[in-house]
């Protein structure tokens, strides 16, 4: 069984549609499909029609993938199989989405600030769904002050660089309550993506079990075996499932829906209950 359960789609940062992340997936042949946006589920309704209206077999998991704060890092956190009319977590949904309109407000103040004016509204036309860094490294881009999506991050978007804007996201705690109270499980998502050293992912994982999470991302593509092997083995300590996800943004020659995420053998994955 082939499984996906971290994607995206043009409804955050990805470069698919819904409609076309999931006609991928069926070629892909991946059998279970999470979509991930980012602070948001909007891609949900129009994947299920997609599905519907091509008779696809894969089957669509409700994701969303959060922003959170936990000791001053950015941590992910994925919500999985919820219930996607739980009011509560469509607030939250509306408040992330709201402070990230004011986060790309105050980056291209900065960036005007620099002389690179008049950026906002590019950044909101970009966007489809909530609005990202990417849509402003992609607007950066057009305007001909970037190179790629890369140079705007390592110039002006990265972290600690001249147009970055920390962020204030929902607690990590908070997120899980959320997700765990629409029913759903919370993963925590690409535990290696957070510039930390190995006695602090023990704390953030320690941190996360202690709030109720239910599961952490072990395999994610060129994952080392030493890392993976860190990561299986604290959460084997700690009782968390296991979930496994590409993180697929677009079609690249490193990037494919359901590839190379095989379970670690004596992981309970996170799925193990879903009917
Ligand atoms: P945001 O959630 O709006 O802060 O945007 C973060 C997103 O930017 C991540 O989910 C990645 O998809 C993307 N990203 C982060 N770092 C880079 C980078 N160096 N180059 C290109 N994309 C990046
Ligand atoms: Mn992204
Ligand atoms: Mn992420
Ligand atoms: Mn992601």
């Amino acid at each position: 069984m082939k499984i996906d359960l971290h994607t995206h789609t043009t409804c955050s940062d990805g470069q698919l549609t819904p409609q076309e992340l999931v006609m991928r997936a069926q070629q892909m042949q991946v059998d279970m499909l999470a979509i991930t946006d980012h602070d948001n589920i909007d891609g949900l309704p129009l994947a299920r029609e997609a599905i519907e209206q091509f008779n696809a077999k894969v089957r669509l998991i409700n994701g969303v993938e959060i922003s959170t704060k936990w000791h001053g890092f950015e941590i992910h956190i994925l919500g999985l199989n919820f219930d996607e009319n739980n009011q509560k977590l469509i607030e939250v949904l509306d408040v992330q989405k709201q402070k990230r309109i004011q986060r790309a407000h105050k980056i291209t103040q900065k960036l005007a600030f620099l002389g690179i004016d008049e950026l906002y509204e590019k950044c909101l036309s970009k966007a489809s769904g909530i609005v990202s860094r990417v849509h402003v490294a992609a607007v950066l881009v057009d305007e001909g002050i970037c190179k790629d999506l890369q140079q705007a991050f390592t110039q002006f978007l990265g972290a600690k660089k001249r147009a970055y804007v920390s962020p204030d996201w929902i607690d990590m705690a908070d997120a899980i309550n959320v997700i765990r109270g629409a029913k759903g499980h919370a993963v925590l998502a690409h535990p290696f993506h957070y510039d930390m050293k190995s006695k602090w992912i023990r704390k953030l994982l320690t941190a996360f079990a202690a709030a109720s999470g239910d599961a952490t991302e072990v395999m994610h593509p060129n994952i080392s075996p030493t890392k993976r092997d860190l990561i299986v083995n604290l959460a084997k300590e700690l009782g968390l499932r296991a979930s496994v996800g590409s993180d697929f943004h677009a079609p690249t020659r490193w990037t494919e829906l359901g590839r190379k995420l095989v379970l670690p053998a004596d992981m309970t994955p996170v799925w193990q209950a879903w009917t």
